[in-house]
């Protein structure tokens, strides 16, 4: 321990995001022996809480445990609500040290001797994993009245908006989902879509549901069409037909999230000059170009945000509290493997 820090202060390793794999991350770091605080600059698991109400992981629940605790659903796939109590159960069990509400906004010193900054106070650590996300930042859409306040880029549920004129930009998903629901709900949903079609990378289970909907012209749906402009009750489309009006007495926007790549850089960590703007990390150890600085989850994807999800995501926990106790690297099953080599 430093001088500048009192004992519950300083810890070997700082934990900066409470989801999943930061979670995963500070319990394999304990189990070891080593002392772990956990920052979030919300809740615990802060983004599965923004999640739609009720929402159903395409993961089955085995996939989605951490530490080896079971993860129990009376459904074949757990809800938005199981996986919330699941991991706070979990957070509990293992006594892990909390620091919640609490924003990481910077990262002094080095390795054996950092200062994370926060917007409540400092904490000394030797080691820092950053495992942030991607859930924070929408790609916006950069069009005039983005900003108005029937636009929203995150969904949670359809019941406000029975009777209501309802516009989907985007066609994955999470766009999926929403338009079927909202169908559902007594709303007239309608999606518009850069591309010709559904994205194929639609859930299998989903995809059909909504395609024949849209034949049925229960949903309506504009392809290769683009945002022009959205204002008070209505969206400007640019279509392959010319200029369309659509009625919207709201807008949701879910063309997807990335990390934070400003947040990134803060903490020193230097952006990928790739497509994906990969945040400068060792695929084998996850040390970032900052030594001592570890990256985990999804945020090691930079802009690919489905390269690291919680199945292959939470390996990373393992991976680095070996190293940090130096220990060997453990063997890590083939779906890490696979994306560790690119293939
Ligand atoms: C709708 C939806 C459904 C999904 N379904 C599945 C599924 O079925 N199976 C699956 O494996 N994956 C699924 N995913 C992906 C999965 O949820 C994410 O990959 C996972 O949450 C990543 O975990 P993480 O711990 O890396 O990051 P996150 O869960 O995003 O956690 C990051 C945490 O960091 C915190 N944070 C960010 N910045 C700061 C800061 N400056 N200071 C302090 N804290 C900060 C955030 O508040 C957040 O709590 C789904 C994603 C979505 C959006």
């Amino acid at each position: 321990m430093t001088t500048n820090f009192s004992a519950d202060t300083f810890f070997d390793v700082a934990v900066i995001g409470a989801g999943p794999v930061g979670l995963a991350c500070a319990l394999e770091v304990q189990r070891r022996g080593l002392s772990v605080a956990v920052l979030d600059k919300g809740a615990l698991v802060n983004s599965l809480i923004g999640y739609p109400t009720n929402m159903e992981f395409f993961s089955t629940p085995e996939l989605l445990e951490i530490g080896g605790h079971p993860m129990t659903t009376l459904h074949y796939k757990p809800l938005r609500e199981d996986a919330l109590d699941y991991y706070r159960r979990v957070a509990q069990t293992e006594k892990l040290t909390l620091r919640l509400y609490e924003r990481v906004l910077g990262l002094e010193g080095e390795q054996g001797n950092f200062t994370v900054v926060t917007d409540k106070g400092r904490l000394g650590a030797r080691f820092v994993v950053v495992a942030t996300g991607f859930y924070d930042v929408p790609n916006y859409l950069r069009v005039p009245g983005e900003e108005l306040p029937h636009v929203t880029h995150y969904y949670k549920e359809p019941y406000a908006h029975a009777d209501q004129d309802v516009v989907i930009i985007g066609a994955k998903n999470s766009s999926a989902k929403a338009a079927l629901q909202l169908l559902r709900a007594g709303a007239r949903p309608m999606l518009v879509v850069r591309g010709p079609e559904i994205s194929e990378s639609v859930k299998y289970w989903i995809r059909p549901d909504l395609v024949n909907r849209i034949k049925e012209g229960r949903i309506g749906a504009l392809f290769n069409s683009t945002v022009a402009r959205i204002r008070a009750g209505a969206v400007e489309v640019n279509t392959p037909e010319g200029l369309r009006t659509l009625p919207a007495q709201h807008v949701y926007a879910l063309t997807g999230y990335h990390p934070d790549f400003s947040f990134l850089a803060a903490l020193g960590i230097t952006g990928g000059t790739d497509a994906a703007r990969t945040p400068t990390h060792n695929a084998d150890t996850l040390e970032t170009n900052r030594p001592g600085l570890y990256l985990a989850g999804t945020v090691c994807g930079g802009l690919n945000t489905s390269r690291w999800f919680i199945e292959n995501g939470r390996y990373h926990a393992q991976l680095i509290a070996a190293r940090l106790a130096g220990e060997a690297a453990p063997e890590l099953p083939e779906i890490v493997q696979q994306v560790q080599s690119g293939s």
